[in-house]
């Protein structure tokens, strides 16, 4: 990747422009700083050396472009070049283009692979956007007058005006082509369709999937998902251009491996065969089962839906309408403009979508990232915006011409994805438009009533206040429903005509077993109704019970069974599952959650509460574990060619002391009135890094005017390098805690995000197994607890092999946590 260099004067000039620019490419750029004098009395200046070291530290074969703002960044700009090693000053451009808006378009450009010529002509067009919205020339329009002019002057000396166009003189690539029989049980939908998708975006290639004659672009989700691909169906790539043999053997690899989904496939064909429509699991829910729904007729005063999640519950109506904002009137202020806001609401999107990504429904809002993201929906736009229309009315344009041809999908699966498109739609606009819409703000236990609604309104709903949800619309497998479903709330869909019924305030009786919406039932059936809903919330509240009692093995041991949390929202859920305290404590949700970094402040008050809440239960914080591979708006980062492998955790945290120990210092005063607290730090692979944590510790303790806080430090067992280190390190530390999540993935040299070698990604290898067994049995020998609290904790499969090993903790989402105690008591 090109890297991009920013000299200036000034060190918060420096920060504040590659903030912007990491927050535009969401952190994939790699961006350096040489800014300001290692002069406290007189920090403004530049210096030749710094900029030589931030060269070195981006450049890479494909070169580096450096801006600089004004005078003697120039001059020592152009030192720096002379101390370079003249092999790598070949490889770097200095450019004239202004530092903020250059250094923007340089860092897109750049993030998006681009070669550094393209980087350059993007930073140095930069300006084009503020000129045409202020009518001046832009930079394109003063070539195309050059041009004119100097092709008049050819003309006149040749006596010919044609030349040859770029285009005829590159020469035509041979067309690949392979075809393939699609044996996904639900053909190419969401989540395969990805899979192709994020393989395939990166080559240089044209690419186009067909299904018969009907043509979809490889490069794009939607245009994929639209095409409808069932099992069985016979799809075909078509690729051309410089890297099409690569494409064509990389998409060869995802079908033999049946798009990430080999496992279903194999348990299918060992049955059913291929699932029409209408059986088997849909979409990235994979728990989601599309069963026929039988014809429910409704029985006298009451309407029949179709039952997405069971349960009985009586309280009056609420109404609930969302309405899409409306499109300005407003002047059009320039296509490159319009399409700069465009870009910047789509990106502020993302950014949200990534936030709610790391939550419970995760795969919800990862999935309408990936929609965002479409190649097809920005050419769209540009088009449009080309044709002089404002960034809303494009936008909603095109959008709504998705959710039609979404509508029109052969497929309940695809259609029912509408939804979603919608979502996402009414999400940029509401960036675009600053337009909330009103909120319906409810005060009382409610049966909500709409007619559809979105899965980013169905997440944000007061569980306490909305009882039941009634749609007169939406599907089965749609992804309000699951979020329903996984909410605990009774919900009907497709239940015609109850909008039309339905006034606000009327008391309704929703039976989501038997799926009817009664509005005033004859008294025998309404206290028959009344008993069912009793004994619904007694059986819920019986399995609630059991819940709470402890995990105790035949053989006789106690097992601890704690939850793994992301913030306050997840604590009434662990506690009412059964949690004995948190293994856990994803503290990333609260850097993420702004733009801002959390003080300390905010983060003790966190910490404490949370902390209160269990009690005397343990609760463990895990310290910051972001880095490259997740970065932070609030925090920049340069990217990082293999961010896995780079600074994350507690590799970021001793590099940023100032980050880290505000965190440090928040624990240790929450700490100090929650002794149940403790710490456990991620990424850990030596005995050094362990140490200067506790001399961090020590540090702040002392200006916290604390003596000896006895706050107990643990660590995540998750890097080999800690596996083979266990013995010196357990001699450091109070626990271990096997992260299982990435320990598969570095002891398998596996990528755990990437489904083409799913198979390697499994912590039943023998190899993983291996490295849980030595990590136990030595904290065992060290008298040090070992807990686990990656996914394999909660996995009952793994729990007897688990407890043979040794392992005395487990640490799992609090959901899973009823029935991980229930296989412990079995075991
Ligand atoms: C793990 O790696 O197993 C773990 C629990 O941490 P995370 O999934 O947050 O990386
Ligand atoms: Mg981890």
């Amino acid at each position: 990747m090109v890297g991009i260099v920013v000299v200036s004067h000034s060190t918060l000039l420096a920060q504040g422009v590659v903030e912007l620019a990491t927050q535009m490419t969401q952190g994939k750029a790699n961006i350096a700083i040489a800014a300001g004098v290692d002069d406290p009395e007189n920090p403004i200046g530049t210096d030749a050396i710094a900029v030589m070291a931030a060269i070195e530290q981006v450049c890479d074969d494909d070169g580096v472009v450096v801006l600089m703002d004004l005078g003697s960044a120039l001059l020592s700009t152009e030192m720096a070049l002379e101390l370079l090693d003249p092999e790598l000053v070949e490889k770097v451009s200095l450019i004239a283009a202004p530092i903020v808006e250059g250094t923007m378009a340089a860092s897109v450009a750049a993030a998006a692979g681009l070669t550094r010529e393209v980087v350059i002509a993007e930073a140095s067009s930069a300006l084009d956007v503020k000129k045409a919205h202020l009518g001046e020339a832009t930079s394109a329009q003063q070539d195309d007058q050059k041009n004119m002019q100097q092709e008049d002057l050819q003309d006149d000396q040749n006596g010919d005006g044609n030349s040859p166009s770029i285009a005829s003189q590159i020469p035509d690539g041979l067309t690949l082509s392979v075809e393939w029989q699609v044996q996904n049980p639900h053909g190419l939908h969401a989540r395969p369709a990805a899979t192709i998708v994020g393989t395939l975006a990166s080559f240089d290639a044209d690419l186009a999937l067909f299904k018969g004659d009907q043509q979809a672009n490889a490069k794009s989700l939607n245009s994929i998902a639209k095409l409808g691909v069932r099992c069985g169906e016979v799809i075909r790539l078509q690729a051309n251009g410089a890297m099409a043999q690569q494409a064509v053997d990389a998409f060869t690899q995802l079908a033999n491996d049946h798009f990430g989904e080999a496992a279903q496939v194999s348990k299918m064909l060992a049955g059913e065969g291929c699932l029409g429509e209408q059986g088997g699991q849909g979409g990235e829910s994979q728990e989601e089962t599309l069963v026929p729904s039988p014809v429910n007729v409704a029985p006298e005063g009451a309407l029949a839906g179709i039952s997405v999640s069971d349960g009985v519950a009586i309280a009056p109506a609420a109404i609930f309408s969302v309405a899409m904002p409306a499109v300005p009137m407003r002047e059009f202020v320039g296509a490159s403009a319009e399409m700069l806001t465009l870009k910047n609401a789509i990106a502020q999107v993302q950014q949200d979508l990534t936030s709610e990504a790391v939550g419970p429904h995760g795969a919800i809002f990862e999935s309408h990232g990936l929609m965002l993201a479409d190649p097809e929906i920005i050419s769209a736009l540009e088009q449009m915006v080309a044709k002089n229309v404002t960034s809303e009315r494009a936008w909603l344009t095109v959008m709504e011409a998705l959710a039609a041809q979404y509508a029109a999908a052969e497929s309940q699966y695809m259609r029912e994805r509408e939804a979603d498109i919608w979502d996402i739609t009414r999400r940029v606009m509401i960036v675009l438009t600053g337009d909330k819409g009103s909120a319906l703000t409810l005060t009382d236990p409610v049966v909500l009533f709409a007619r559809d609604l979105m899965p980013s309104d169905v997440a944000s709903l007061d569980k306490s206040k909305v009882v039941a949800i009634c749609l007169s619309e939406g599907g089965k497998t749609s992804h309000s429903a699951i979020l329903a479903r996984a909410m605990g709330i009774p919900a009907l869909v497709k239940t015609k005509g109850c909008l039309e019924q339905v006034h606000a305030g009327d008391t309704v009786i929703l039976d989501g077993f038997a799926g009817h919406l009664w509005f005033a039932p004859p008294t025998d059936i309404e206290q028959a109704l009344e008993l069912k809903r009793q004994q619904w919330r007694d059986d819920i509240e019986n399995s609630a019970a059991n819940a709470q009692a402890p995990a105790i093995t035949k053989a006789g041991s106690a097992i601890s069974v704690l939850a793994n949390i992301g913030g306050p929202n997840d604590v009434e859920q662990a506690l009412a599952c059964g949690a004995e305290g948190v293994g856990l404590f994803r503290t990333e949700f609260l850097f993420q959650q702004s733009d801002v970094l959390p003080s300390e402040e905010e983060q003790y008050q966190v910490y404490r509460d949370i902390a209160a809440a269990f009690g005397d239960k343990p609760v463990t914080i895990r310290s910051l574990d972001v880095g490259g591979d997740k970065p932070l708006t609030a925090y920049p980062m340069p990217a990082e060619d293999n961010p896995f492998l780079g600074q994350r955790g507690v590799r970021l945290c001793l590099a940023h002391p100032e980050l880290f120990a505000t965190q440090l210092r928040a624990i240790l005063r929450a700490h100090a009135e929650q002794p149940n607290i403790q710490l456990m730090i991620p990424m850990i692979a030596t005995v050094d890094e362990v140490q200067q944590v506790k001399a961090l510790l020590v540090q702040q303790c002392a200006q916290l005017g604390l003596n000896d806080t006895g706050l107990a430090v643990g660590i995540m067992i998750e890097v080999p390098a800690a596996v083979f280190n266990a013995e010196a390190l357990a001699k450091e530390v109070d626990f271990f805690s096997i992260g299982t999540n990435d320990l598969t993935q570095y002891v398998m040299a596996a990528d755990r995000g990437n489904s083409a070698i799913a198979e390697l990604v499994d912590y039943f290898q023998p190899a993983v197994i291996s490295a849980i067994a030595h990590t136990c049995d030595v904290a065992n020998k060290a008298g040090i607890s070992v807990s686990m609290c990656g996914e394999m904790a909660g996995d009952t499969k793994a729990t007897e092999t688990l407890l043979s090993l040794g392992l005395s903790k487990f640490s799992a989402s609090a959901a899973l946590l009823p029935e991980l105690k229930a296989m412990i008591r079995r075991s």
